[in-house]
């Protein structure tokens, strides 16, 4: 039984989309907003997408313990707040944790009841064609997110579920499955 759900995929992998469907479809869960040091993209929004911290700032964070999980992604650091979770958890809410794979890794370490799903391609090239479709980011951004993906493969082997993103729908019903039998 738990109330923690983190679901990783590498970028472009479709996970934005399957998890905004999944939280329309369940309003009883509750999505974590993280903090980042990344520009804020079109249509995102402070304290709805994330939190947006300067670099000092997100340092401070860290220097401070505030931080249950915390990675650098991208040239970018990306954190989830020990307070957001434990209000969370402590309100009874189902929370979703939308982070890379490393974080979810270290949040098994301190929440063992934490079940990890990764939503993976159907194929590499499926996800490079994908990621350049998105627009949003330069060369060499999309380059450095091609090479993070060997890394998360290679860490979603410690992962609990995987779900190939073949259509959003399958795999938002996988999800609803895993989610159903791990509450
Ligand atoms: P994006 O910049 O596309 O929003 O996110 C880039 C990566 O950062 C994604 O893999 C996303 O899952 C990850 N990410 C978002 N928030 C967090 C967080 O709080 N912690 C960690 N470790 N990764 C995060």
């Amino acid at each position: 039984m738990s109330k923690l759900f983190v679901i990783s995929g590498s970028s472009g992998v479709g996970k934005g989309t399957i998890i905004n469907k999944l939280m329309t479809k369940h309003p009883e869960l509750k999505l974590s907003v993280s903090c980042t040091t990344r520009a804020k993209r079109d249509g995102e929004q402070e304290g709805v997408n994330y939190f947006y911290l300067k670099r000092d700032e997100f340092e401070n964070c860290v220097k401070n313990n505030e931080f249950l999980e915390w990675a650098e992604f991208s040239g970018n650091y990306y954190g989830t707040k020990k307070m957001f979770v434990e209000t969370c958890l402590k309100l009874g809410q189902y929370l979703i944790l939308e982070i890379d794979t490393k974080g979810a890794l270290n949040v098994k370490r301190i929440m063992p009841e934490a079940v990890l799903i990764f939503i993976a391609p159907p194929s590499i090239e499926e996800l490079e064609h994908r990621l350049r479709g998105r627009n949003t980011e330069t060369e060499e951004a999309i380059q450095k997110r091609l090479a993070s993906i060997k890394l998360e493969i290679e860490n979603s082997k410690k992962f609990d579920y995987k779900i190939i993103n073949d259509t959003v729908d399958n795999a938002v019903m996988k999800l609803e499955e895993i989610i159903s039998a791990n509450i």
